[in-house]
C-alpha cells in the first residue's frame, strides 16, 4: 500500500476516477440540455402560433368592422334620400334624430377599426420578427442537437478509454490496496479518492493533521481519513 509502484497507481486511478466523474456527469447532462432547448423550441412555436391566430381573429374582426360601417354608411344614404320625400315635420325631425345616431354609430365605429388597424400592425410586425427568430432558433436547435451527439459519443468513446485505462492501473496494485480501492468504491461508488483543502478532507470535512497535511503537500504519500476511510494524494490550495 505504501509501495511506489502502489502510490503511482493510486495517484493515476485517483485522476482517471476523477475524469470518470466529469464524464459521467457530461454524459447525463447533454440529453437533458437537449430536452430543455425542444421545450424552449416548443414554447417559441406555440408563441407563434398563437400570434398568427390573434393576427387572423383581428382581421375578421376587420371585416366584420368594415361590413359594419358600410352597412351604416348605406343607411345613412337611405335616411338622406328620404329627408327629400317626407311629409310631416315630425317625420323630418325623426329621420334627423336617426340621421344623428347613424353618424355616431359609423364614427364609433370607424375609430374602432382604426384602433384595430393599429394594433394588427403591431402585432404584424411582432409575429414576422418573432417568425424570423424561430427560423433561426430552429436551425440552431438542429445544429445544437448534431453537435451534442457528436460530443455525446466522443464522451462514451473517452470513457472507454478511461475504463480501459483504470482496468490496467488497477492491475497493477498491490493486492492489499486492490482490495481497498474496490471496498472504497462500492461504499463511496467513484469516489474512493478525495482530497484535502482548508485542512479538512474534503470527502467528510473532518479536520486532518498539520503534519499529514505537510506530507501531502510533500507529495508522495497516501492518507487514509481517519473517518471517512477515502484515500488522499493531494492537497488542493485555495487559489487553485
Ligand atoms: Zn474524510
Amino acid at each position: 500500500m505504501d509501495s511506489s509502484t502502489d502510490y503511482e497507481a493510486l495517484a493515476a486511478l485517483a485522476e482517471l476516477d476523477g475524469r470518470k466523474r466529469n464524464l459521467d456527469a457530461l454524459a447525463a447532462s447533454l440529453p437533458e440540455q437537449t430536452d430543455e432547448r425542444e421545450r424552449q423550441l416548443v414554447a417559441h412555436r406555440e408563441e407563434c402560433e398563437a400570434l398568427e391566430r390573434r393576427a387572423e381573429e383581428g382581421q375578421r374582426e376587420r371585416r366584420r368592422l368594415e361590413a359594419a360601417v358600410e352597412d351604416k354608411t348605406q343607411q345613412l344614404n337611405k335616411y338622406r334620400e328620404q329627408l327629400d320625400v317626407v311629409k310631416t315635420n315630425k317625420e323630418y325631425q325623426s329621420l334627423l334624430h336617426e340621421i344623428e345616431i347613424t353618424k355616431r354609430a359609423v364614427s364609433e365605429t370607424e375609430d374602432k377599426l382604426l384602433e384595430l388597424l393599429d394594433s394588427l400592425e403591431r402585432s404584424q410586425q411582432d409575429l414576422a420578427v418573432r417568425g424570423r427568430e424561430l427560423e433561426t432558433a430552429e436551425t440552431d436547435f438542429a445544429r445544437a442537437n448534431d453537435d451534442d451527439r457528436r460530443r455525446l459519443e466522443e464522451v462514451e468513446v473517452e470513457l472507454l478509454e478511461v475504463e480501459a485505462k483504470r482496468r490496467r492501473w488497477f492491475e497493477k496494485l498491490s493486492p492489499p490496496a486492490r482490495g481497498e480501492y474496490e471496498r472504497l468504491n462500492e461504499h463511496y461508488p467513484g469516489e474512493a479518492f478525495t482530497y484535502a483543502a482548508d485542512g479538512v478532507c474534503q470527502g467528510c470535512f473532518v479536520n486532518i493533521p498539520a503534519k499529514v497535511v505537510a506530507e501531502l503537500r510533500a507529495g508522495g504519500c497516501v492518507y487514509r481519513c481517519e473517518s471517512c476511510g477515502r484515500l488522499l494524494l493531494r492537497v488542493v490550495e485555495e487559489h487553485e
